[in-house]
């Protein structure tokens, strides 16, 4: 088992459909109007003041029996997992956060009742640390890639049939002290913009089943990309 590693100084980019996502616009659907966009700029440019965009990551061995995880005495048991990942022999749990600065400051515009922008912001809070786990999750195949070892797409509980409770075991394996993200009894982390992970990896593990992976990966020039670059994660 690696020890503890952290990621900061991120150079991230915010995709910007990922923030109008959680405005409830459809990409390539819903256009948004001058208004919105002027808002989605101000909210933007304040979020990226705000953020500290960070991760720490923890790899082991693996055992998979079926679609139950073992390493480190700690067993998941994560839907489809056999089928999606196939042969792994390694994990690596992560926790990715902001920081709790944005969440402070959407919290004082919602007492100023300024709630357009309380809104916005909140949805680049949220659009930001999707888009920062989507960097770890690149940065991770990129290492693979380095090492000849395939790194699946990133799964997380509560998602996909994950159980939520199965968050603190994931915890066991990564806590998010390093960064300060605390969890509570009912699996609540704060703060709230923070997104556990986990990836396998493996020499014939399974890398096909997410549709965004490489989408916005900025190893532009990657032999083993599997769809084309849209957007980068990683600022230029
Ligand atoms: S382009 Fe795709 S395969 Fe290559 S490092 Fe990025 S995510 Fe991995």
């Amino acid at each position: 088992m690696d020890a503890p590693r952290v990621l900061d100084d991120i150079p991230l980019a915010i995709d910007p459909d990922e923030v109008l996502r959680f405005q409830g616009y459809k990409a390539g659907v819903d256009v948004p109007t001058a208004d919105v966009l002027a808002l989605f700029d101000e909210a933007l440019a304040l979020g990226r003041a705000l953020m500290r965009p960070r991760a720490v990551l923890r790899a082991f061995p693996v055992a998979r029996d079926g679609d139950r995880l073992t390493a480190a005495g700690v067993t998941l048991t994560i839907p489809r997992v056999a089928e999606r990942w196939g042969a792994i022999d390694e994990i690596t749990a992560g926790v990715c956060t902001i920081g709790d600065a944005l969440e402070r400051r959407v919290s004082e515009l919602w007492e100023a009742r300024e709630l357009p922008l309380a809104m916005m912001l909140d949805s680049v809070g949220s659009g930001a640390v999707e888009s920062l786990a989507e960097y770890v999750n690149d940065q991770l195949c990129g290492e693979g890639i380095a090492r000849g070892v395939k790194v699946t797409n990133r799964v997380s509980p509560g998602y996909g049939g994950w159980d939520v409770a199965e968050q603190r075991l994931l915890w066991r394996l990564c806590p998010g002290d390093a960064l300060g993200v605390t969890i509570n009894d009912a699996c609540f982390m704060a703060p709230t913009k923070t997104i556990t992970i986990l990836v396998g990896a493996g020499a014939a593990a399974r890398v096909d089943d997410y549709f965004s992976q490489c989408a916005r990966c900025w190893m532009r020039d990657c032999a083993y990309r599997r769809a084309p670059a849209v957007r980068s994660v990683r600022r230029q």
